[in-house]
């Protein structure tokens, strides 16, 4: 029996276990392992202090997901041995691999910004990533009479790097329709130089912000929180008070992949961007958040990897070359208030353009530009992420980033 492992059932590794069971011959064991039996749909965070979603919206038991055939094992991760291949769970007991995906993705690290985790945290300091950050913004949100809220990104990379841009564009909408707009200064501090990384997008982003009167302080690398004063401070010595404050933390990969010596400075492991393959260890591959692709941490970017993993991986363990090559593929739609939004397409190589997706002439959906399809096609999202992605189906939309639909940039008069 040969045995396939893989650490984390979340987006990635849930979807990559239904694939491969359905497609790696049966001599092969593949265990899924997860430190709780919940499954949280992250993308629904971002709505639920909004009262968009109710925690019970999001939440589903992991063991329904995956196919017959996949052992869940419920435990914490202690470390991965390489050299033995095996897997110690912090509970004592441990698993042996001939092949290991790492697929424990990426999270919030308040504890890492001085200041940050400390007595404001959850009474004038939130965070949406997490489910009780979510909660506990919601019901602040609920009685706060307005003041300075600042939406901050502490650094590069997060996971959903469109996330805090959303939240900015969903307060401005939400104090709207409350009436209470004009009690409401509105600040994004980012270390990139403008909303996003990409130019043509962080233009448009940019002039959204302008016309919705959002003041940005961008290249702000966050030194530490002074939470008596409640003011963020810059490595520059730049100072930006808040009376509430939404940050998005830095965010990391698992501890226990820096305990294993498997990780960089941010715990992501190394890769081949293509193949998905860690440089130091070919039966070691790690999917979804958790590696260091220079790729957007998205769950739209662990499903477009997920296709030509498959067909690679099938190939590895056959001794076969490797011929499918990962084009860094992600999409995000992006909430703008009012119901609507935006959809963005890019890949390594091509940044997001205006156009139409996912298919040319008709659409139905445009990127760069906001639309109630697009809003609506964030909605009816969740409902493809549990019954079709997480199941390992097949999405009618092309893995590769393609270029039909898209306007080059200057093509427009
Ligand atoms: C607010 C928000 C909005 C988002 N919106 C979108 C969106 O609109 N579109 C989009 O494509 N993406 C979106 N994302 C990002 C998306 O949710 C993630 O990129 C995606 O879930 C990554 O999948 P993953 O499998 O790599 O990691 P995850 O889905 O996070 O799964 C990792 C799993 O590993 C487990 N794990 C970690 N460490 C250990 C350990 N030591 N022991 C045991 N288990 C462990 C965790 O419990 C978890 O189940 C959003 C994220 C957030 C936070």
């Amino acid at each position: 029996m040969k045995r396939l492992v893989i650490l984390g059932a979340g987006t990635a590794g849930t979807m990559v276990a239904n694939k491969l069971r359905r497609r790696l011959p049966r001599e092969w064991s593949i265990t899924v392992v997860d430190r709780d039996d919940m499954h949280l749909y992250q993308p629904g965070l971002l709505l639920l202090p909004f009262g968009g979603y109710e925690p019970h919206d999001l939440l589903k038991p992991r063991d329904r997901f995956l196919r017959d055939g996949v052992d869940l094992v419920l435990a914490e991760i202690d470390r991965v041995d390489p050299e033995a291949g095996r897997v110690a769970l912090t509970d004592g007991r441990s698993l042996g691999y001939d092949e290991l995906i790492i697929a424990t993705g990426t999270a919030p690290r308040p504890d890492q910004t001085p200041g940050m985790a400390e007595g404001e945290w959850r009474r004038s300091i939130f965070d949406f990533f997490t489910l009780d950050g979510a909660v506990a913004l919601r019901d602040r949100l609920a009685s706060w009479e307005g003041g300075r809220l600042v939406v901050h990104v502490a650094e590069m990379p997060i996971k959903c790097p469109v996330a805090p841009l959303e939240f900015a564009f969903l307060a401005d909408a939400f104090f709207e329709e409350r009436g209470m707009r004009e009690k409401v200064e509105l600040v994004y501090v980012t270390p990139l130089e403008g909303p996003f990384t990409k130019p043509v997008a962080s233009a448009h982003l940019g002039s959204m912000f302008e016309s919705r009167d959002i003041a940005m302080e961008p290249d702000f690398y966050v030194e530490h929180i002074d939470p008596v004063t409640r003011t963020l401070v810059s490595m520059d010595e730049r100072e930006v008070p808040f009376d509430l404050l939404v940050t998005v933390p830095v965010n990391m990969g698992a501890d226990f992949v820096a305990r294993s010596g498997l990780g960089d400075e941010l715990n992501y492991v190394p890769v081949d961007k293509h193949t998905l393959q860690s440089r130091a260890h070919p039966n070691i591959f790690a999917l979804g958040d958790a590696s260091d692709i220079p790729a957007s941490k998205a769950g739209s970017v662990a499903h477009f990897a997920a296709e030509g993993f498959v067909a690679n991986f099938l190939d590895h363990v056959h001794g076969r070359p490797m011929t499918h090559r990962f084009d860094g593929h992600a999409n995000c739609f992006v909430e703008s208030g009012h119901g609507k939004g935006l959809l963005i397409d890019f890949n390594y190589d091509t940044e997001p353009l205006p156009g139409v997706y996912p298919y040319p002439w008709v659409g139905p959906l445009s990127l760069l530009k906001e639309t109630r399809a697009n809003h609506l096609g964030k909605l009816a999202f969740r409902h493809l992420y549990w019954n079709v992605l997480l199941r390992g189906r097949p999405m009618p939309v092309p893995s590769h980033m393609s270029m039909a639909g898209k306007e080059p940039v200057g093509a427009r008069r």
